[in-house]
């Protein structure tokens, strides 16, 4: 790669060592949540379990805790007093994020609770490690696609085509770069000093291997964080108020908002004041895993955040 592509940014010590806290807590406490998943346990219960464990360690949730069963793949999170229980023979995915100060890590893992789709956890995991390994400034994105679709491919797997790792920007958990996870011709590579998540959804080999949206939206986000009152009541001003009090700008759910402000939360959807983001499943509803991480890059190698 040429020294002009080599745009260092360096964080000061203070600011690395948030993001690398924010990283710790991420790690730990999905790690302490597995231990807690087990048939019969409600989801609602794991997440609030989650989210309120970041809180008691000294940082915020940088999204609501997604739980993901079998071909869900991403986005889903418990409404408040959501009955739906973990049952045994599933993969439950746990996507975990963690803000401090702005600084943000995302990390996900997936559990096998004697599914018959157990393998998928392993090859996700195999695929993530094996795109650490290429992690260093100066590698194209699309290189680091082609190692997750060739580990999965010769484990006798597919990777989700159409989801992807991120780059991480403070306060910006989907910026800059994406990371996909198959192979692409992308030119662009990373930087040192940078920070992103890799994020491996891996199916069936016969599936289709992609995901599509459904009608359920429990994770919203406010993109405009001084809602201006024209054209809006006062109860929708007052609760737009304390969605951008509670998310600062970051996805939220409703389960995070007081009564008045969860009342009219459909209303300002239907309206477009928020913004939803659907529940994503695997086209052919075949089993879907995850493994992710969230890593700073160097100029030698990678540093990985979130191992807990
Ligand atoms: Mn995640
Ligand atoms: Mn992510």
């Amino acid at each position: 790669m040429g020294g002009s592509e080599r745009v260092v940014f360096q964080p000061n010590a203070e600011q690395l060592d948030r993001l690398r806290q924010a990283g710790s807590v991420a790690g730990s406490v999905l790690r302490e949540a597995f231990s807690r998943v087990r048939p019969g346990i409600r989801s609602e219960e794991v997440c609030e379990w989650i989210e309120a464990r970041i809180r008691e360690l000294g940082a915020r949730p940088a999204f609501p805790c997604n739980i993901g069963i079998d071909s869900i793949a991403a986005h889903y999170t418990p409404t408040h007093g959501d009955d739906m229980v973990i049952q045994a023979g599933v993969l439950v995915k746990v996507d975990v994020g963690v803000e401090l100060d702005g600084f943000i890590a995302d990390t996900a893992a997936t559990l096998d609770l004697r599914s018959p789709y157990g393998h998928l956890v392993d090859v996700a995991r195999e695929a993530l490690k094996n795109a650490l390994k290429l992690m260093k400034a100066g590698v194209k994105v699309g290189e680091i696609g082609r190692v997750i679709y060739e580990t999965a491919t010769r484990m006798g797997c597919r990777p989700i085509a159409n989801l992807s790792g991120h780059e991480i920007r403070r306060f910006n958990l989907h910026a800059g770069l994406s990371i996909p996870n198959i192979p692409s011709n992308e030119p662009h590579r990373l930087k040192a000093g940078h920070v992103y998540a890799v994020e491996p959804f891996i199916t069936l080999r016969e599936a289709p291997g992609i995901v599509i949206n459904t009608k359920t939206v429990n994770i919203f986000s406010v993109r405009d964080t001084s809602p201006k009152p024209k054209g809006l009541s006062q109860e929708e001003l007052e609760a737009l108020r304390e969605i951008v009090s509670v998310s600062r700008g970051l996805p939220y759910t409703t389960r995070w908002l007081s009564g008045p402000a969860a009342a009219i939360h459909p209303r300002l959807y239907k309206r477009g004041l928020v913004y939803g983001y659907p529940v994503l499943v695997e086209k052919s509803g075949a089993p879907v895993s995850q493994a992710e991480h969230t890593v700073l890059v160097h100029e030698d190698g990678c540093e990985v955040l979130t191992e807990g």
